[in-house]
C-alpha cells in the first residue's frame, strides 16, 4: 500500500515539502532578505511538521491509524499553504471588500485557532462600536491608544495612531501587517509563530536589537525586513487588477 510504504519516510518527506512551500510562498510575497527568506523555510518545516504531529494526535486520541492522522495533517496543511502563497498576495494587493474576505478565508485555513478566535472578538468589538476594518485581506481591530500593531493569524490588533483621519489603518502599515498575515498563511500559524518568538527574535536581541521590529539602522527582527521596507516603497495604486499583483515583487 502505498501511505504504508510512505510512513517511515514521513519525518523527512514532512519537513522536505514544508521547507519547498515555504520558499514559495517568500518568493510568491516578494520577501527580499536572505535570512528572511531562510526563516520562511525554516518555519514552514517547523510548520508542516507540527500539523503531522496534529493530525497523528487526533488520529489516536480517536482510535484511528497514527500513520494516517500524520498523512492527512501534512496534506491539510500543505493545500492551506500552496493555497494561500498562490492566492493571497493578488487578494490583498486587489484590497476590494471580496477580494479581502477571500483572503481572510484562506488565511483562516492555515491559522484557524487565532483567526476564528480573532474574528469572535472583532465582531464582539464591532458590536460594542470598536473600529473595525477590512484592509489588504486582513480584518483590522481597533487596540486602543498608541502607535503598535500585532497580527494574529487574519486579524490585526492596532492601535489608533495607525489610522487616519477617515479611520482607516494607513495603507502603509496595512500592507505591512498584511505581508504577516501572508506568512501565517504560508508558515501555519504554529510554523510562523514559534519561528518568529524562538528563532527570529534570539536572533534580534543577540544583536542588542529589537526583538519584534527593526531599528532604524535595520538591525531587529529578519521577519520584519521586507514589512519594514514596504514604508520606503512608492505608493502602490490603489484597487491594483487581480493578476497584476506581482509587480510588487519587483
Ligand atoms: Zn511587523
Amino acid at each position: 500500500m502505498l501511505t504504508a510504504s510512505l510512513l517511515p519516510l514521513l519525518p523527512v518527506l514532512t519537513p522536505g515539502f514544508g521547507a519547498v512551500a515555504g520558499a514559495w510562498g517568500a518568493r510568491r510575497n516578494g520577501v527580499r532578505f536572505r535570512d528572511e527568506r531562510a526563516l520562511w523555510i525554516a518555519g514552514a518545516a517547523l510548520g508542516a511538521t507540527i500539523a503531522a504531529l496534529a493530525g497523528e494526535g487526533l488520529a489516536r486520541r480517536f482510535g484511528a491509524a497514527a500513520g494516517i492522522g500524520a498523512v492527512v495533517g501534512s496534506a491539510l496543511w500543505l493545500a492551506g499553504s500552496l493555497l494561500g502563497a498562490w492566492w493571497t498576495p493578488a487578494l490583498d494587493a486587489h484590497d476590494r471588500p471580496l477580494s479581502s474576505a477571500a483572503s481572510v478565508a484562506l488565511k483562516t485555513l492555515q491559522s484557524p485557532l487565532l483567526s476564528v478566535a480573532g474574528l469572535l472578538l472583532a465582531a464582539l468589538f464591532a458590536i460594542v462600536g470598536r473600529r473595525v476594518t477590512l484592509q489588504h485581506g486582513t480584518v483590522f481591530v481597533s487596540a486602543g491608544r498608541g502607535g503598535a500593531a500585532v497580527t494574529l493569524g487574519a486579524v490585526v490588533w492596532a492601535q489608533d495612531g495607525l489610522r487616519d483621519a477617515r479611520g482607516r489603518v494607513s495603507d502603509t502599515w496595512a500592507r505591512h501587517e498584511a505581508l504577516h498575515a501572508r506568512a501565517v498563511a504560508s508558515l501555519g500559524e504554529a510554523g510562523f509563530y514559534l519561528a518568529y518568538v524562538f528563532l527570529a527574535a534570539p536572533w534580534a536581541l543577540l544583536r542588542h536589537a529589537p526583538w519584534n521590529a527593526l531599528a532604524s539602522d535595520g538591525r531587529g527582527n529578519p521577519f520584519e525586513r521586507t514589512a519594514y521596507a514596504l514604508h520606503t516603497d512608492p505608493p502602490a495604486p490603489h484597487g491594483e487588477p487581480l493578476l497584476a499583483s506581482r509587480q510588487a515583487r519587483a
